[in-house]
Protein backbone atom coordinates (compact mmCIF):
# COMPACT_ATOMS: atom_id res chain seq x y z
CA UNK A 1 0.00 0.00 0.00
CA UNK A 2 1.16 3.71 -0.96
CA UNK A 3 1.95 5.93 1.95
CA UNK A 4 -0.20 9.60 0.65
CA UNK A 5 1.42 12.84 1.03
CA UNK A 6 -0.53 15.86 0.31
CA UNK A 7 1.56 18.63 0.45
CA UNK A 8 -0.21 22.83 0.99
CA UNK A 9 2.70 24.93 -0.03
CA UNK A 10 2.73 28.38 -1.47
CA UNK A 11 6.22 27.44 -2.96
CA UNK A 12 5.23 24.18 -4.17
CA UNK A 13 8.64 24.32 -6.35
CA UNK A 14 10.28 22.95 -2.76
CA UNK A 15 9.13 19.59 -3.26
CA UNK A 16 10.04 16.84 -3.03
CA UNK A 17 13.56 18.25 -2.69
CA UNK A 18 15.83 16.06 -0.85
CA UNK A 19 13.15 13.60 -0.92
CA UNK A 20 13.52 12.97 -4.62
CA UNK A 21 16.70 11.81 -3.27
CA UNK A 22 18.51 8.85 -2.29
CA UNK A 23 16.24 6.04 -0.09
CA UNK A 24 13.34 8.58 0.06
CA UNK A 25 13.51 9.17 -4.01
CA UNK A 26 13.83 5.47 -4.81
CA UNK A 27 10.85 4.94 -2.57
CA UNK A 28 9.02 7.35 -4.25
CA UNK A 29 9.54 5.85 -7.41
CA UNK A 30 8.75 2.36 -6.29
CA UNK A 31 5.33 4.22 -5.15
CA UNK A 32 5.79 2.97 -1.59
CA UNK A 33 5.00 6.61 -0.92
CA UNK A 34 3.34 9.18 -3.47
CA UNK A 35 3.30 13.17 -2.87
CA UNK A 36 0.53 15.58 -4.44
CA UNK A 37 1.47 19.09 -3.80
CA UNK A 38 -1.45 21.38 -3.95
CA UNK A 39 -0.55 25.49 -4.45
CA UNK A 40 -2.30 27.44 -1.48
CA UNK A 41 -1.93 30.13 -4.06
CA UNK A 42 -4.55 28.06 -6.62
CA UNK A 43 -7.20 29.39 -4.13
CA UNK A 44 -6.03 32.35 -3.36
CA UNK A 45 -8.36 35.58 -3.80
CA UNK A 46 -8.80 38.49 -6.68
CA UNK A 47 -6.99 39.26 -9.59
CA UNK A 48 -3.91 38.76 -7.51
CA UNK A 49 -4.75 35.68 -5.94
CA UNK A 50 -4.04 37.03 -2.83
CA UNK A 51 -3.58 34.93 0.16
CA UNK A 52 -2.99 36.74 3.56
CA UNK A 53 -3.95 40.08 5.09
CA UNK A 54 -2.44 42.23 7.95
CA UNK A 55 -3.92 40.97 11.59
CA UNK A 56 -6.37 42.30 13.47
CA UNK A 57 -5.30 43.90 16.63
CA UNK A 58 -2.35 45.37 14.65
CA UNK A 59 1.37 43.87 14.38
CA UNK A 60 4.20 43.11 12.25
CA UNK A 61 3.87 40.55 9.31
CA UNK A 62 0.89 39.02 7.57
CA UNK A 63 -1.39 35.95 8.33
CA UNK A 64 -2.70 33.66 5.87
CA UNK A 65 -6.42 34.06 5.40
CA UNK A 66 -8.45 31.08 6.90
CA UNK A 67 -11.68 30.87 4.03
CA UNK A 68 -8.14 30.58 1.41
CA UNK A 69 -6.36 28.17 3.68
CA UNK A 70 -9.59 26.37 4.34
CA UNK A 71 -10.42 26.00 0.24
CA UNK A 72 -6.99 24.18 -0.08
CA UNK A 73 -7.57 21.61 2.31
CA UNK A 74 -11.45 21.19 0.97
CA UNK A 75 -9.67 20.33 -2.11
CA UNK A 76 -7.28 17.55 -0.69
CA UNK A 77 -8.64 16.17 2.40
CA UNK A 78 -9.93 13.40 3.17
CA UNK A 79 -11.27 11.43 6.84
CA UNK A 80 -8.87 8.99 6.72
CA UNK A 81 -5.55 10.83 7.42
CA UNK A 82 -4.05 13.10 9.65
CA UNK A 83 -3.86 16.52 9.02
CA UNK A 84 -1.31 18.37 10.28
CA UNK A 85 0.25 22.15 10.40
CA UNK A 86 3.44 23.13 10.92
CA UNK A 87 3.42 25.47 13.52
CA UNK A 88 6.57 26.26 16.19
CA UNK A 89 3.81 26.05 18.77
CA UNK A 90 3.08 22.66 17.90
CA UNK A 91 3.25 19.62 19.72
CA UNK A 92 7.07 18.94 18.83
CA UNK A 93 7.77 16.23 17.18
CA UNK A 94 8.76 12.73 18.05
CA UNK A 95 9.99 9.33 16.74
CA UNK A 96 6.51 7.88 18.54
CA UNK A 97 4.38 10.03 16.28
CA UNK A 98 6.61 9.18 13.30
CA UNK A 99 6.08 5.51 14.08
CA UNK A 100 2.53 6.40 14.30
CA UNK A 101 2.24 8.17 10.91
CA UNK A 102 4.09 5.85 9.16
CA UNK A 103 1.32 2.97 10.50
CA UNK A 104 -0.94 5.04 8.80
CA UNK A 105 -2.42 5.71 5.81
CA UNK A 106 -0.72 8.90 5.00
CA UNK A 107 -1.04 12.44 6.41
CA UNK A 108 -2.07 16.23 4.65
CA UNK A 109 0.97 18.33 5.78
CA UNK A 110 -0.12 22.55 5.75
CA UNK A 111 2.83 24.62 5.37
CA UNK A 112 2.52 28.19 6.65
CA UNK A 113 4.34 31.47 5.41
CA UNK A 114 4.30 35.14 7.22
CA UNK A 115 3.12 34.72 10.79
CA UNK A 116 1.64 31.93 10.01
CA UNK A 117 -2.22 30.90 9.89
CA UNK A 118 -5.17 32.62 10.97
CA UNK A 119 -6.57 30.70 14.69
CA UNK A 120 -9.89 29.59 13.45
CA UNK A 121 -8.94 27.74 10.12
CA UNK A 122 -6.31 25.55 12.30
CA UNK A 123 -9.95 24.87 14.52
CA UNK A 124 -12.17 24.49 12.35
CA UNK A 125 -10.42 21.62 10.84
CA UNK A 126 -9.28 20.10 14.31
CA UNK A 127 -5.93 20.64 12.85
CA UNK A 128 -2.91 18.53 14.96
CA UNK A 129 -0.09 21.66 15.32
CA UNK A 130 3.45 19.88 14.62
CA UNK A 131 6.86 21.56 15.56
CA UNK A 132 10.15 20.50 14.20
CA UNK A 133 12.04 22.28 17.21
CA UNK A 134 12.38 25.45 19.56
CA UNK A 135 13.38 27.62 16.36
CA UNK A 136 11.30 29.90 13.99
CA UNK A 137 11.86 29.20 10.49
CA UNK A 138 10.39 31.12 7.08
CA UNK A 139 8.21 28.43 6.47
CA UNK A 140 6.51 25.62 6.76
CA UNK A 141 8.30 23.80 3.83
CA UNK A 142 11.58 22.55 5.58
CA UNK A 143 9.59 21.02 8.53
CA UNK A 144 7.27 19.31 6.18
CA UNK A 145 10.43 17.25 4.66
CA UNK A 146 11.61 17.18 8.20
CA UNK A 147 8.76 15.18 9.02
CA UNK A 148 8.23 13.31 5.67
CA UNK A 149 11.52 12.48 5.36
CA UNK A 150 11.62 10.91 9.00
CA UNK A 151 8.27 8.72 7.80
CA UNK A 152 9.45 7.53 4.52
CA UNK A 153 12.47 5.98 5.91
CA UNK A 154 10.34 3.57 8.76
CA UNK A 155 8.34 2.55 5.84
CA UNK A 156 8.06 -1.08 4.97
CA UNK A 157 10.77 -1.73 2.38
CA UNK A 158 12.48 1.45 3.01
CA UNK A 159 15.38 0.56 4.59
CA UNK A 160 18.20 -1.88 3.81
CA UNK A 161 17.63 -3.50 7.43
CA UNK A 162 14.76 -4.13 8.87
CA UNK A 163 16.35 -3.83 11.92
CA UNK A 164 18.13 -0.52 11.01
CA UNK A 165 15.46 1.34 12.52
CA UNK A 166 15.00 -0.68 15.80
CA UNK A 167 17.69 0.03 18.13
CA UNK A 168 18.45 3.78 16.83
CA UNK A 169 18.39 6.72 18.98
CA UNK A 170 15.05 7.43 20.27
CA UNK A 171 13.54 3.70 19.66
CA UNK A 172 14.47 2.92 23.11
CA UNK A 173 14.16 6.20 24.60
CA UNK A 174 18.29 5.90 24.34
CA UNK A 175 20.33 7.72 22.32
CA UNK A 176 22.78 5.72 20.22
CA UNK A 177 25.42 3.92 21.24
CA UNK A 178 28.77 4.93 18.81
CA UNK A 179 29.73 3.21 15.68
CA UNK A 180 32.99 2.57 14.16
CA UNK A 181 34.32 1.26 10.73
CA UNK A 182 37.56 0.69 9.10
CA UNK A 183 40.31 1.34 9.75
CA UNK A 184 40.62 -0.27 12.90
CA UNK A 185 43.30 2.54 14.17
CA UNK A 186 42.93 5.91 13.05
CA UNK A 187 45.55 8.91 13.36
CA UNK A 188 46.48 6.62 16.37
CA UNK A 189 43.03 5.82 17.89
CA UNK A 190 42.00 2.74 18.32
CA UNK A 191 38.59 1.20 17.95
CA UNK A 192 37.10 0.11 21.15
CA UNK A 193 38.63 -3.44 21.71
CA UNK A 194 35.15 -5.44 22.43
CA UNK A 195 33.97 -4.60 19.52
CA UNK A 196 36.39 -6.55 17.82
CA UNK A 197 35.88 -9.22 20.18
CA UNK A 198 33.29 -11.01 18.75
CA UNK A 199 31.71 -11.78 21.88
CA UNK A 200 28.06 -10.93 20.71
CA UNK A 201 26.77 -10.63 24.20
CA UNK A 202 29.48 -8.68 25.51
CA UNK A 203 29.17 -6.40 22.46
CA UNK A 204 25.37 -5.97 23.49
CA UNK A 205 26.18 -5.01 26.97
CA UNK A 206 28.88 -2.39 25.92
CA UNK A 207 26.46 -0.73 23.56
CA UNK A 208 23.68 -0.66 25.97
CA UNK A 209 26.36 0.68 28.58
CA UNK A 210 27.68 3.71 26.39
CA UNK A 211 23.69 4.01 25.11
CA UNK A 212 22.94 5.18 28.73
CA UNK A 213 25.69 6.85 29.48
CA UNK A 214 25.76 9.06 26.31
CA UNK A 215 22.11 9.86 26.95
CA UNK A 216 22.25 10.68 31.10
CA UNK A 217 25.25 13.17 30.02
CA UNK A 218 23.61 15.08 26.95
CA UNK A 219 19.77 14.66 27.60
CA UNK A 220 19.23 13.98 30.89
CA UNK A 221 15.28 14.23 30.96
CA UNK A 222 15.33 11.67 28.31
CA UNK A 223 17.10 9.40 31.13
CA UNK A 224 14.98 10.25 33.42
CA UNK A 225 12.13 9.16 31.25
CA UNK A 226 13.97 6.21 30.35
CA UNK A 227 14.25 5.11 34.31
CA UNK A 228 11.13 5.78 34.94
CA UNK A 229 9.74 3.85 31.96
CA UNK A 230 11.12 1.04 33.99
CA UNK A 231 14.27 0.29 32.71
CA UNK A 232 17.24 -0.55 35.44
CA UNK A 233 19.61 1.67 36.24
CA UNK A 234 22.95 0.04 35.42
N1 LIG B 1 4.70 34.07 14.04
C1 LIG B 1 4.95 32.66 14.21
C2 LIG B 1 6.12 32.21 13.34
C3 LIG B 1 5.78 32.13 11.90
S1 LIG B 1 7.05 31.39 10.98
C4 LIG B 1 5.26 32.39 15.67
O1 LIG B 1 5.85 33.23 16.31
O2 LIG B 1 4.94 31.30 16.14
C5 LIG B 1 6.21 31.05 9.48
C6 LIG B 1 5.78 29.63 9.27
O3 LIG B 1 6.91 28.78 9.31
C7 LIG B 1 4.83 29.07 10.30
O4 LIG B 1 3.49 29.34 9.99
C8 LIG B 1 5.11 27.59 10.24
O5 LIG B 1 4.35 26.95 9.23
C9 LIG B 1 6.56 27.52 9.83
N2 LIG B 1 7.49 27.23 10.95
C10 LIG B 1 8.46 28.05 11.43
N3 LIG B 1 9.15 27.46 12.43
C11 LIG B 1 8.64 26.23 12.58
C12 LIG B 1 8.94 25.13 13.45
N4 LIG B 1 9.90 25.21 14.37
N5 LIG B 1 8.21 24.00 13.32
C13 LIG B 1 7.23 23.92 12.41
N6 LIG B 1 6.88 24.92 11.56
C14 LIG B 1 7.59 26.07 11.63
Amino acid sequence: MTWRADILTLFPAMFPGPLGESLAGKALMERKWSLKVTDIRDFGLGRHRSVDDTPFGGGAGMVLRPDVVDAAIAAVADDERPLIFLTPRGAPLTQSRVRSLAAGPGAVLVCGRFEGFDERVIEARQGEEISIGDYVLSGGELPALVLLDAVIRLLPGVMGHAESGVEESFSEALLEYPHYTRPAIWNGREVPEVLTSGNHAAIAAWRLDQARQITQRRRPELYNQYIASGARAP
